[in-house]
Parts: structure tokens; sequence; C-alpha cells
């Protein structure tokens, strides 16, 4: 399988979100060694979470499915970071030697353009690429502008659209402190 038939999957389960009117017309897959490891869809209209993009649930799916020995909450495995680590690539400029592999090798296929959430969860997931079908400008012309977000992103704290401002930084302080005080902490 390649480009095309990935995203011709990406885009048959994004008119399969519009039919059974679950979402917008938005499906994704991720790929590993030329095969389908996950799929997602956008769920918003059938389950109010506004966070439920079709790239985060393919990216949540294929968590799920490529670490399944990630530790789950719970008092008993509570310490246990069983993540699978990988190298610093040569020339990176990451200060950590090793890192949580995450879905690094594998690729996201997207119906749409994605917003910068789902490109943030991308960055997380440490994806090697992302390929979409509809660019930016048919997204918002369908009537879903996040063109707005990456540019809000861009401004400065008291300028954005959202109030953000920090407040006692003296509080947070003391759970970065137990972070950095952890000696066995799981360089994620
Ligand atoms: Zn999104």
């Amino acid at each position: 399988m390649g480009h095309k038939e990935f995203l011709t999957e990406a885009v048959r389960l994004a008119t399969e979100a519009v039919e059974r009117g679950w979402g917008g017309p938005f499906g994704a897959v991720i790929t590993r060694d030329g095969e389908i490891v996950a799929r997602g869809q956008n769920r918003v209209l059938l389950t109010g979470d506004p966070t439920a993009h079709a790239e985060v649930e393919a990216i949540r799916e294929a968590a799920r499915r490529l670490t399944p020995h990630a530790p789950t909450i719970s008092a008993e495995h509570r310490d246990e970071g069983t993540l699978a680590c990988v190298p610093r690539p040569e020339g990176s400029d990451d200060p950590l030697p090793r890192r949580a592999r995450m879905l690094k090798g594998c690729a996201l296929y997207v119906s749409g353009a994605p917003c910068p959430m789902c490109m943030s969860a991308a960055y997380w997931a440490r994806l090697d690429a992302v390929y979409f079908s509809c660019g930016f400008e048919a997204t918002r012309e369908i009537g879903f502008d996040d063109a707005f977000q990456y540019e809000d992103f861009q401004k400065p704290l008291d300028e954005r659209r959202i109030r953000i401002e920090q407040i006692h930084p003296e509080l947070g302080a003391t759970a970065y402190a137990a972070w950095s005080r952890k000696p066995d902490r799981h360089p994620y």
C-alpha cells in the first residue's frame, strides 16, 4: 500500500463520519512499515468532546496498540516507566541521549489539513510525517477556520483571544521540583 491507498482510507473514514452525523469530514490513518496500524475519525458531534479530532483519535489508538506495555494508572503500577526508548538521532539538538519511542517510525494521513492541536499532537507523538489531502483554504471554505489559532500562537500572551497569564509560579514549582528530584524519571 502507498500514499494514495492510505489517503483513500482516511477519506473513507471522513465521509463515514459525515454520513453518520458523528462529526466533520475528517478521517485519519497512521501507518508503519507500509501498513495501517490505527484509524481515527472526527466524532465531535457524537461525543461532545471538542478534542475528538480524527488525528487525535488515531494517535490514541496507535499508542494503545504500539505501546501495549505502557503503565496504567493504578496504585500498584504508578512507578513503572516501561515505554520503549530510542537513542537520540545523529545531529539532533535534543539534550537527552534517549527518549521514549512514542510513534517514531509512523506516518499520519489525514483527509484535511491538521489544526494546531492535531499538529501539536503529531510533534508529541514524534511522527515521521503528516500527509493531508484538502488544504487549509479548502478547510476554511467549508467552515472550519483554524488559521486564527496558528496566528494567535505567535502573539504575546496579553494579546491572545483567550486570557492566558501566569499566576503563583511558586505553587507549580513544587511539582517541577518533584520531577527534577526523581532519579529514575523516564525520558519521554
Ligand atoms: Zn484537529
